[in-house]
């Protein structure tokens, strides 16, 4: 490419801004079609820990460093475990980790407020991506169509843009998430049940999540095996239905515990998907996709924005490499391959979690990892 590509991105999550946010620092300008009306229209989730070689060098790369230095909290790294009676197992705070925590809500703040004005498009859904007959992408979003010669999907789980580069589709991976909120200054008993970051409490098949988020605010997860088709009953039932099938489901667990569900305000149902691991597409010039859109997988190895983020930046650098697409090709191969072994452990994490022998490999998992962490110190 000799001249300057004109660059739509689709999605306005962590990945599609932090892209538009390292273009911009480089003098080019991209739109963010972004389906959200405004950015606060639905809660963007609990609080994410960024890693030093992925979300955090991309936070460095953005020249976002001391905004996100403002407003993490090393302080919130603590693991606790608990059973399904309440004995706490595991303990430990964790304050000295390198895997700081930011609220989501802040790092797309920190990231919006990073861009010149007029860059996001609220309240842009694309609904159709169609190729011109000079290479080239027609972007529709319901009447609206703009030409771009470079188009990424960053439109997450349900990707529009994958779509035409893969046939891939997410899968159900069995388990559901409630997702709960708590103020602490209501809610003392499950501030110090969750004490200093997050606490896992883990029963047959079942787990509840607590995890601090900044502000006085705890993030929770009720996550039950259940169908697909139970979970989008589930979805659709009114907040207290909700609540109800819930504490069903964690009959005859400890009360210190239930209190998360009994009280907390219901958000959202969040059915876990994830695409098949090694997930790879056809390269096809002009079009491209990073973050959940390429490499979807669940929660449970907590590297899904830190390879969004990762990504981002290897395919502005890819972009701007003047090497032409090739080397968008390249980046695609390296972003597909580097996110197997995040997805495989993402994967096995969930399986051996949410499982008959749920606690006990939870705990292993915890205690070889305080060794991992010990050998780390000894050898700095
Ligand atoms: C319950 C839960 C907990 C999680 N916890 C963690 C964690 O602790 N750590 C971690 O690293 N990851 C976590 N993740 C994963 C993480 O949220 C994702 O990996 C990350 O948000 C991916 O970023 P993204 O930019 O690729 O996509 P997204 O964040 O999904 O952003 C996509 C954006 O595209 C927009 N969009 C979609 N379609 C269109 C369209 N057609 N037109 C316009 N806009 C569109 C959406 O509105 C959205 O804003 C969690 C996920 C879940 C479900």
């Amino acid at each position: 490419m000799t001249t300057i590509p004109r660059i739509a991105i689709i999605g306005g999550g962590p990945g599609g801004l932090m892209l538009a946010r390292l273009l911009h620092v480089r003098g080019v300008a991209a739109t963010v079609f972004e389906r959200d009306v405004h950015a606060d229209e639905r809660p963007q989730g609990g609080s994410l820990d960024l890693h030093a070689d992925t979300g955090q060098r991309a936070m460095l790369a953005a020249g976002l460093e001391c905004e996100f230095l403002a407003e993490a909290r090393p302080e919130d790294q603590g693991d606790r475990l608990y059973d399904a009676d309440g004995t706490l197992l595991f303990d430990r705070d964790g304050a000295g980790d390198d895997r700081p925590e930011i609220d989501r809500t802040a790092l797309r703040r920190i990231l919006l407020q990073s861009l010149p004005s007029g860059t996001v498009r609220w309240a842009s859904g694309v609904e159709a991506i169609r190729p011109c007959a000079d290479g080239r992408y027609e972007v529709d979003t319901g009447g609206l169509v703009e030409t771009f010669d470079v188009v990424v999907g960053a439109d997450g789980a349900w990707s529009r843009v994958r779509s035409l580069l893969s046939t891939a589709r997410p899968a159900y991976e069995g388990v559901t998430m409630v997702e709960l909120g708590f103020d602490t200054q209501r809610h003392p008993d499950v501030d110090s049940l969750v004490g200093s970051g997050k606490m896992f409490a883990v029963g047959d098949n079942h787990i509840l999540v607590g995890q601090r988020n900044g502000h006085g605010h705890i993030r929770g997860y009720a996550g039950v095996r259940m169908s697909e088709t139970a979970a989008q009953a589930l979805g659709r039932l009114p907040t207290e239905g909700i609540r109800a099938e819930v504490l069903r489901a964690f009959t005859g667990w400890a009360p210190s515990l239930l209190g998360l569900i009994e009280r907390g305000d219901i958000l959202a149902v969040r059915p876990l998907y994830a695409l098949p691991i090694g997930h790879h597409w056809t390269t096809r010039p002009g079009l491209t996709i990073l973050g959940d859109a390429a490499h979807l997988m669940s929660p449970f190895g907590g590297e899904g924005v830190n390879l969004a983020l990762a990504d981002a930046v290897d395919l502005a650098d890819a972009l701007l490499s003047g090497e032409g697409w090739p080397a968008v090709e390249r980046c695609e191969a390296a972003i597909a391959e580097r996110a197997i072994p995040a997805a495989e452990g993402a994967a096995e994490g969930l399986q051996a979690t949410v499982s008959t022998g749920g606690v006990a490999s939870v705990l292993e998992h915890y205690q070889s990892r305080v060794g991992d962490l010990a050998a780390w110190e000894a050898n700095r």
